[in-house]
């Protein structure tokens, strides 16, 4: 926990790790109640985070995602309306509907902001309150029900640039990146991957099932006892700062890409496997990036990465240098341009003198290190800190 508390620690005051903040309480068991989903979906005080063609839409007043109150916004409402009797039935799917809704949860009062009335709550068997949240994306044309005229002032706002997000407060980029996952996923699976017919959402927009009629066709999907769903997609992302016993090297690495005149150094990265153990992910990215060899591989913490759905799983491994296992060979793999061990001191001057905003500058060769928006900024700071610890100077 000490490590985990150490990694979190510098986040622009929000609290965890940027995109990794929970603002809502998902009551994930509520969501296969329709008549719950029916009664949020339109009630006077909810929410909804509204995208068009896959992106968010840019509240440019606020620098925020736009986060529309239904009774605000009496054409959304409308369309809202005629979406609520769709709701778990082929008829919501996008391509018929024009839309697709999943619901991110309920934003209970004690994290409410202050515009939100008191008595404007939604209220679930006088247990769970709070105010409804959705996640709508937007995408009609002339054949879907909800037509392009009925949300026209929607589609010609304009949407938020990728850039911009890290601009944003984390509460904000948290939920921009949790419907974004959910939207994303909706918007990509449309047909099911065994037999090719339609699948349309149920339970509130969060999971898919599968719409064949035909009972003599066996389906994996729609037949299997236990998971007869497709689930949404997160996919997970080994991301690893690799040290010394000591802490007193870090070994980053760098790709093509340039931030201005400068060259960015990170940490390793990569897609897991099937049917691998994330300590085995690491040490196989490591070695066929950089062809060093690291055997021993920490668990750190972990960040939500809405591009498009992955979770990014941070650790740092330690290399016990012997002639060999430190050798630095990039020729395994043509991912990376340049991978370099650095003294742990030297990062850790510049991340010392970080503003907190934007990439940290390293004072040597034009090289900047990620800014505290990534994870890769708290694995770096962590091994800092654990070198500064061992030094006795933290
Ligand atoms: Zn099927």
């Amino acid at each position: 926990m000490s490590d985990l508390g150490t990694a979190v620690a510098v986040n622009n005051g929000d609290n965890g790790m940027f995109f990794g903040c929970e603002s809502l309480n998902r009551i994930s068991f509520l969501r296969s109640d329709i008549e719950f989903i029916r009664a949020t979906m339109n009630h006077s005080s909810t929410v909804f985070v509204v995208f068009v063609n896959g992106e968010a839409v840019l509240d440019k007043d606020k620098n925020s995602i736009l986060l529309t109150h239904l009774k605000d916004d009496t054409k959304l409402d409308d369309a809202i309306r005629k979406l609520v009797p769709l709701m778990n039935t082929a008829g919501i799917r996008m391509l018929e509907s024009g839309v697709n809704i999943t619901f991110l949860g309920l934003m209970e009062p004690d994290k409410r902001s202050a515009d939100v009335v008191s008595d404007n709550l939604f209220i679930h068997k006088d247990i769970y309150r709070g105010v409804p949240y959705y996640g709508i994306d937007i995408r009609p044309n002339s054949g879907t029900l909800i037509k392009p005229e009925d949300v026209e002032h929607l589609l010609k706002m304009e949407t938020v640039k990728r850039m911009s997000v890290f601009e944003m407060n984390n509460a904000i980029a948290s939920l921009y990146s949790h419907a974004k996952m959910y939207l994303n996923w909706l918007g990509k699976f449309k047909y099911c991957p065994d037999c090719g017919s339609a699948l349309y959402p149920v339970d509130g927009g969060t999971k898919l099932k599968c719409s064949n009629p035909d009972l003599t066709q066996y389906c994996e999907v729609r037949d299997l006892p236990v998971n007869n769903v497709c689930f949404p997609r997160t996919d997970p992302v080994v991301i690893i700062a690799i040290t010394t016993r000591d802490f007193s090297k870090i070994c980053l690495a760098r790709n093509k890409r340039r931030i201005g005149s400068n060259v960015m150094y990170s940490t390793i990265a990569g897609f897991m496997e099937p049917a691998e153990t994330i300590e085995k992910a690491c040490s196989r990215e490591i070695w066929e990036e950089t062809g060093v060899k690291c055997s021993e591989v920490s668990l750190v913490c972990s960040q939500p990465w809405p591009y498009p759905v992955n979770l990014m799983i941070g650790c740092y491994g330690i290399v016990d240098f012997n002639g060999d296992n430190e050798i630095i060979n990039l020729n395994h793999d043509d991912e990376i341009m340049d991978a370099r061990w650095f003294d742990t001191k030297d990062i850790s001057e510049a991340i010392d003198n970080y503003s907190g905003k934007g990439f940290v500058d390293f004072s040597m060769d034009k090289i900047t290190f990620p800014g505290s928006t990534a994870i890769a900024h708290h694995l770096i700071k962590l091994i800092c800190d654990k070198f500064k610890r061992s030094q006795g100077s933290l």
